[in-house]
């Protein structure tokens, strides 16, 4: 087969013409700054979708999620010192398989990552690992929770540990807007949440991001923080520290012509995901996982992962990979390769945080307790649970682009099934 004419991409933005509208509109009335309609109304919207009492509209998820481990602080440290974050040494649990953008806040503040392993039914945090964590360090009271490429995590059995060990949860909805798990949309779970509108997102304002939650208070003042703290008075007063945080009415305009097309976007990223599990039913594969009943994910990226008899030997390094090819064998490294040859994008399963050097200070839990495996080895064999570093070895992000049609899609299909022959 020939590589691609236009590139497929992993997920690209999809624009509907609203965007153009809202953003033009915005511009001739000259409300191009941090006010406006569009943020009202984007604001508006988000808390009615989504089912919050209040959203603060940001200029990134990760500014949403540097607020939202922030209120979290002060309400568990009571205010930061100067030259200390609000989390001043105070370990923090955190998702392991995921974005580093989820988890990079905390340090920002001062606090320290604790990372615990995922399970294999949704890829995301594992309650018991969880539990496991509380017995070893009791006074955490923070987790910091993800839901992995719009799955949401099993989120009733996380909330009950965090309440049982009277923890705080922000969760990082950043992936799975529009997911719903027992028919409530992520991004309700935690005390504070984020949302993002990143260029690769099921919705996009090119960039951007929300804080959500149901505390008003906070809501006002992650508000003010955002917009460097000015206190009510005629000149610039700052009584604490402040950010240029705020979403512009710009960028506003563009997520609220989306925001019509994120039901659209979610039914064309789960036929995507229908048809790759289809194509793959005879291939040793599986699709991410999802409990079925009581999750409904927004699909944002399809991925693999290879059945452990059908990997080949695969090595990676730092920053490079080798692996053997071998018949009816496979890895996430050749079928990558096989992607971009095509001029189709692929990405390799988030790195988890406790593999990644920024990080390796950091301890990691699994269920069986405090550990790391040095290398696939030791999991293979069972000597060490290490669910993200076997995620991470044998799976792979699909291209998941919605404007993808079904003959590319096909071609796809058969480019992973030859890299099995
Ligand atoms: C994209 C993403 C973020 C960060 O959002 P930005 O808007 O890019 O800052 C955070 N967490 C996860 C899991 C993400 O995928």
């Amino acid at each position: 087969m020939e590589a691609f004419k236009e590139k497929v991409w992993l997920s690209s933005p999809t624009m509907h013409g609203d965007e153009l509208r809202y953003v033009t509109e915005a511009i001739e009335k000259n409300w191009v700054s941090t006010v406006g309609e569009n943020l009202t109304e984007l604001e508006r919207l988000a808390k009615e979708y989504i089912g919050c009492g209040s959203a603060v509209a940001l200029s990134s998820g990760t500014a949403a999620l540097h607020l939202a481990v922030k209120l979290a602080g002060e309400k568990l440290y009571g205010q930061a010192q100067t030259g200390h974050g609000i989390l001043n040494g105070h370990k923090v649990f955190c998702s392991d398989m995921t974005f580093d953008a989820t988890v990079n806040p905390v340090a920002y503040e001062g606090g320290e990552a604790v990372f615990i392993d995922s399970e294999y039914e949704t890829w995301n945090m594992d309650p018991e690992a969880l539990e496991k964590a509380f017995g070893i360090y009791p006074d955490v009271k923070l987790v910091v929770l993800a839901n992995l490429y719009g799955t949401p995590a099993k989120l009733d059995e996380i909330r009950d540990v965090c309440q049982k060990h009277n923890a705080l949860l922000v969760e990082d909805a950043a992936e799975s807007l529009g997911a719903t798990y027992r028919r409530i949309q992520t991004g309700n779970f935690g005390l504070y949440n984020a949302i993002s509108f990143n260029g690769n997102k099921i919705i996009t304002g090119s960039s951007g991001g929300m804080l959500l939650t149901d505390d008003r208070e906070a809501a006002d003042k992650a508000r003010k923080w955002s917009t460097q703290s000015r206190e009510a008075a005629p000149w610039y007063q700052h009584e604490e520290l402040g950010y240029n945080y705020r979403m512009s009415n710009i960028i506003a305009g563009i997520v609220r012509g989306q925001f019509g097309y994120l039901e659209e976007h979610i039914r064309q990223k789960k036929e995507i995901y229908t048809r790759y599990k289809e194509g793959f039913k005879d291939l040793p594969v599986k699709m991410n996982p999802y409990i079925e009943g009581e999750m409904e994910p927004n699909f944002w990226l399809s991925c693999l992962v290879i059945d452990k008899e059908a990997m080949c030997q695969q090595v990676r390094g730092e920053k490079e990979s080798l692996y053997v090819p071998e018949k009816s064998k496979s890895c996430p490294t050749q079928i990558l390769e096989k992607l971009t040859e095509h001029n189709a994008e692929g990405r390799p399963i988030w790195k988890p945080m406790h593999l990644q050097p920024v990080y390796r200070m950091n301890p990691f839990i699994t269920r069986n307790g405090s550990g790391r495996a040095r290398s696939n080895a030791y999991i293979d064999t069972g000597v060490v649970a290490d669910v993200g570093a076997d995620i991470f070895a044998r799976g792979l992000c699909l291209p998941s682009d919605n404007k993808m049609t079904e003959e590319q899609q096909k071609a796809i299909i058969g480019i992973v099934r030859s890299c099995f022959g």
